[in-house]
């Protein structure tokens, strides 16, 4: 079983030594008792890459916020950013293995097929809403479900 919320951190963390980058705020919202089904390496992988992108399309200043909490056997877990959004016909595609927009050696397109791969392996699901809310403002949230490790104690 692994710590949604230490899986963050660790991303997080990881993420800030990047001194190049672009200066955005993460709010790691997770609840601490969710705990899924996996391991920590991989499910930090999964951060890194949803974070990563998140930055990219964040606008310098913006705050990136990171919640999980349960609903019945499921973790829900949520990365929320204030970004360009994605248009429909974009979205279709970017699970997709070497499907970028971003500039040539800016991205490799493999980021989010890598995070479709490790969540199936772990029997979760993926999704992705764009904009975040209809009033116009954009946005992106990348929910994710994933089983909850056995919480009976
Ligand atoms: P890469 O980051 O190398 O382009 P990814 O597989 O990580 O590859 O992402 C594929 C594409 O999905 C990105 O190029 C971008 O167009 C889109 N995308 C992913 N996450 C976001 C996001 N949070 N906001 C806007 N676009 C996104
Ligand atoms: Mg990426």
């Amino acid at each position: 079983a692994v710590s949604v919320a230490q899986c963050v951190n660790e991303a997080i963390q990881l993420l800030s030594f990047d001194k190049e980058a672009k200066k955005v705020h993460y709010d790691n919202a997770c609840d601490p008792c969710i705990a899924v089904a996996g391991d920590y390496q991989r499910l930090t992988q999964v951060f890194i890459n949803l974070l990563t992108n998140a930055r990219d399309a964040s606008p310098e200043g913006s705050t990136i916020r990171i919640d999980a909490d349960s609903l019945d056997t499921n973790a829900l877990i949520r990365v929320v950013d204030q970004g360009e959004g994605i248009p429909p016909d974009i979205a279709e595609h970017i699970f997709e293995p070497f499907f970028t927009t971003k500039e040539p050696g800016k991205g490799t397109g493999l980021g989010l097929a890598l995070v479709y791969r490790i969540i199936n392996d772990l029997n979760g699901d993926i999704s992705v809403k764009s904009p975040v809310s209809d009033n116009g403002a954009s946005g992106s949230c990348f929910q994710l479900q994933l089983p909850l490790a056995c919480h009976i104690q």
